[in-house]
Parts: C-alpha cells; sequence; structure tokens
C-alpha cells in the first residue's frame, strides 16, 4: 500500500504553507477507549480545578491552602510539602522525571499524551462535547455549518461561545487560584481590589483557552505543536501505535461489492467511521500521520463496526511495525507485555524511578535547619584595643518550620575564641549563643569571632542545633583571618 509521507502527508500541498483547513466535526462513540478518554479527562479537570481549594493545616505560621506557589515569599507547598527557593533542585528533578516519563509513554505507546492527557485535547475534547450538546452530532453540526446566518444559527452558536467562554474564564480564574489563598483571592477578584496582575493573567488565559480550544483545535496539534516532531526520534519499531492493517482491510469495498466477489475483498468495508470519529480529521487507513494524536476512537468506531458485520475486531488496533509485518506475513503477533517490556523502556523507567527514589530519600532527610556563612572581606580582621583579633561574618540562619525556633549557634575549632552579635554585647561574648528564628523565615545575624593575640590564622565552623528534643544541626566551615596571614 502507498503510505504518505508522515511528516508532509499531502504530497499535493508542496506550494502551500497551510493545507486548507477543512472543518472537523467529530461523531460521538462509545467504546473502551472513549471510557477511558471520559476518565482521563474528569480526573484532569478534576485535579486542575479542585486543588487550589483544598486545605493542609500547617500550623499558624503557613499558608493552609494544600498546594500553593507562594512567590511573594518564594515558597512551593505541596501538601506536607515545602519547598524554599534553595532547594529548586526538587522541582528540577520533578520537571527531569516528567520529560522521562514523556519518553517512556512514547517509546511504550506512542503519543498517548497528547491523546488523553495534554491539556489542549483535554479542553477541545470538553469543547467537542459542548458542540455536540448544543448542536447535536457531527450530521447535524454539517447541516449546521453550511446554513445560511438566520436566528436560529446566530442563537445557537451565540449559546455555544457563551459556553466557551464561561469554561474559558473558569480555566483562567482556576490558575490564579495556585498563587495566592484562593477563597481571600476570589473575594478581592470580584471585589475589584486584586492584584491587576491577577485580572491580566485571567484575561490571558481566557482568551487563550478561548480561541485554542474552541476554534484552532487540531490545528494546534498539527501546526503549532513541537511534540509531534520530537516523538518521532523517540519511536521505534517496536512501539506501539493506532495502526490499520491493511494487509487484512484492502482492498476495501461495500458489504454489497463484497458480497460479490468475496475473495477480491478485505474487511473495511469503507464505512468511513475511522474517519468520522476522528478528533483530528484524519484517515488512519492513509498510514501513520502527524495528526494521529493516539486518542485510539477509530478503533472503538471500527470494532463496533466489524461486531455489526460480523468479523473479527482489531482491524484498527494499536500495534508495532515489527507486529504489522509478522502478522502479514501470517505469525501470531508478540504478547503486549514483550513489547511494553523491552530493554529501551526498561531503561527509561529504570532511570525514571532512581530519579524518584533519589528525590524521596533527600525529601525524607533533609533537615529544617540551614546556616550559610560569609566572612567580611574588606576589612578581613580588625585589631582591638586590647590586642585581640577581630573577624565579622554575616550567617543566615534558616528555620524552615512553620514554627519560631530558638537555636544555639556555636563556634566549632578556634579554642580560646569568644563570639557576639549586632544584638548580644562583647561583654556578654561566649562561645555559644542563643539565637531565635521567627517561623518559616531566614535570620541574618552579624557575628564576630575575636581570639587573643598570637592566634595563628586557621579555620574553624559556626555550628547551629536547634533547641529542645529536635537537635537538627547544620554547619558552615570559615577562616579565622590574623595580619600576618593578611599581609603575605
Ligand atoms: S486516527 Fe484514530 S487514533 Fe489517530 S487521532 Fe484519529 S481517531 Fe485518534
Ligand atoms: S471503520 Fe473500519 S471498516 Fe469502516 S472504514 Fe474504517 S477501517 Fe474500514
Amino acid at each position: 500500500m502507498n503510505r504518505p509521507d508522515p511528516i508532509r502527508p499531502n504530497p499535493d500541498a508542496e506550494d502551500a504553507l497551510f493545507e486548507k483547513r477543512t472543518q472537523v466535526h467529530p461523531q460521538r462513540i462509545d467504546g473502551n477507549f472513549r471510557r477511558l478518554k471520559w476518565a482521563v479527562m474528569i480526573v484532569t479537570l478534576a485535579i486542575y480545578y479542585i486543588t487550589p481549594w483544598l486545605r493542609w493545616d500547617r500550623g499558624p505560621y503557613a499558608p493552609d491552602q494544600a498546594v500553593l506557589v507562594d512567590l511573594a515569599n518564594r515558597r512551593f507547598y505541596m501538601f506536607g510539602i515545602e519547598i524554599w527557593p534553595h532547594e529548586f533542585y526538587f522541582v528540577a528533578g520533578l520537571l527531569i522525571m516528567a520529560g522521562i516519563g514523556l519518553f517512556l509513554v512514547t517509546s511504550a505507546v506512542g503519543r498517548a499524551w497528547c491523546g488523553y492527557a495534554c491539556p489542549q485535547t483535554v479542553w477541545t475534547d470538553l469543547f467537542q462535547h459542548v458542540d455536540r450538546f448544543v448542536d447535536g452530532d457531527r450530521n447535524a453540526r454539517m447541516r449546521l455549518d453550511r446554513a445560511p446566518w438566520g436566528a436560529g444559527k446566530i442563537a445557537r452558536r451565540g449559546s455555544k461561545w457563551m459556553i466557551y467562554l464561561v469554561i474559558s474564564f473558569w480555566t483562567g480564574g482556576a490558575w490564579i487560584m495556585y498563587f495566592a489563598d484562593a477563597p481571600t483571592l476570589t473575594v478581592d477578584f470580584w471585589s475589584g481590589t486584586a492584584a491587576p496582575v491577577a485580572y491580566i493573567t485571567v484575561a490571558i488565559l481566557t482568551l487563550t483557552t478561548f480561541v485554542l480550544g474552541g476554534f484552532l483545535r487540531e490545528q494546534v496539534c498539527i501546526y503549532m505543536c513541537p511534540w509531534p516532531r520530537i516523538q518521532s526520534a523517540m519511536l521505534d519499531e517496536k512501539s506501539l501505535l493506532v495502526t490499520y492493517k491493511d494487509w487484512r482491510g484492502e482492498k476495501r469495498g461495500s458489504l454489497k461489492k463484497a458480497a460479490k466477489a468475496p475473495e477480491e475483498f478485505g474487511d473495511c468495508i469503507d464505512c468511513n467511521q475511522c474517519v468520522a470519529v476522528c478528533p483530528t480529521g484524519i484517515d488512519i487507513r492513509e498510514g501513520p500521520q502527524i495528526g494521529c494524536i493516539t486518542c485510539a476512537l477509530c478503533i472503538d468506531a471500527c470494532n463496533r463496526v466489524m461486531d455489526e458485520v460480523g468479523r473479527p475486531r482489531g482491524l484498527i488496533d494499536y500495534a508495532t511495525l515489527e507486529d504489522c509485518e509478522r502478522e502479514a506475513a501470517g505469525a501470531a503477533p508478540k504478547p503486549v507485555w514483550k513489547t511494553l517490556l523491552r530493554p529501551r523502556t526498561l531503561v527509561y523507567t529504570g532511570i525514571w524511578s532512581a530519579i524518584g527514589l533519589a528525590m524521596l530519600f533527600a525529601l525524607g532527610t533533609r533537615t529544617h535547619t540551614d546556616l550559610s556563612v560569609a566572612a567580611d572581606r574588606n576589612p578581613p580582621f580588625m585589631l582591638m584595643s586590647d590586642g585581640s583579633v577581630r573577624n565579622a561574618f554575616t550567617l543566615k540562619i534558616r528555620n524552615m518550620e512553620s514554627r519560631p525556633r530558638d537555636f544555639t549557634l556555636a563556634l566549632d575549632g578556634l579554642d580560646d575564641a569568644l563570639m557576639w552579635t549586632g544584638t548580644v554585647p562583647r561583654d556578654q561574648a561566649a562561645r555559644s549563643l542563643t539565637v531565635s528564628v521567627d517561623a518559616d523565615q531566614t535570620r541574618a545575624i552579624r557575628a564576630y569571632v575575636a581570639a587573643a593575640p598570637g592566634t595563628p590564622a586557621q579555620g574553624f565552623a559556626f555550628l547551629i542545633t536547634s533547641q529542645g528534643e529536635q537537635a537538627e544541626t547544620d554547619r558552615s566551615d570559615a577562616r579565622f583571618v590574623t595580619p600576618e596571614e593578611a599581609a603575605q
């Protein structure tokens, strides 16, 4: 069979920048994959719209929103986890895991992300259900498209676009709820006292959802999204793809024609149902193409047709290129588990799991106490009136718990030295001091360390320990600089 180039499916369109768009009106279909698509759509939309309203008690000093990107205080809260700016590697790790997860899914089952969970797919699917609800199924919508503009058409179009707009506004509105306390922001938003950036963000997201989901739809997948181009590097002859089994279906022909010369015709009765249900409007019988998002609705449609005409299911099915060749030669396909569990997918799974476990380990063992030290460089030391040498440092003590805590700040090494701070006078200098830090805050303090005349330059460390049973510690190395060392 003559298969088209998947990158440029229509060779006749050589000189055109874009192929002329044919409006897609997917037909209602029921089946296993459609039900899976329903389930994924409901779960992903529910997660998106409901998550900002979930509460999570973190005590009186931290917000009680379960998932919150607190830009003002530079924190990311996700249920029991709080990520500080210096822990951004956790977010980077999550992004890397998402990328590798996408590689894994694509190499195993093709563009399943595109077909089920991509936001463009989910919102387009939602808007297509609105079309069906307002205008009826495929044939009714096609008739309405062709009908001249009149009161009825204007009313239908107006009500449909109004529903699009409400969904789009809801989508933009839900997004900003991730960046502030949702109930408070809702009140501020409707009373006109929210920050201008909130209104601008909602306006931009409402517009993009309305246009991309309501009107551009499959054009985004075919022309705007880079992912279909990238995915071709991840697919191989062992990847499962939605495939029309042309060796079984061809030569296609109606039941009537096939009844007259059964030996001439294959199983495809050319009913066009697989095309009618396709959300991107392509004909999978023309081979793999960039417009196929692997949603598998054509499998549901064709299986139903096969049931009706009494032929075996699976004329359109998930299959690998290898299996296609095997089946075409009359052999049995490989079991699906062997296709899924192959070296490439196992390597991706191994890397993905290793990163996940490393992050879980890092999360489980991290302390909520952090100390960083910066020494004064100019001047690096001061000679005191009694002949002792003083070095000055800026210490940052981070209390990453949502309660105020007292810490013991101590010198480790530099045996005869004493320390005081901006709030503890020199006459109370000691080797260890108590420092209080507010809940979920970083406190910067000036620390002065003085040692007796003749003390040699040497390394030492500041050590902090949270008071109480918890006794979390952190240390930061420093160097005591003397006039002799500075002169060298
Ligand atoms: S060809 Fe089939 S799997 Fe591909 S997008 Fe159309 S309906 Fe979905
Ligand atoms: S639904 Fe099946 S039988 Fe009908 S045209 Fe498509 S492949 Fe052929």
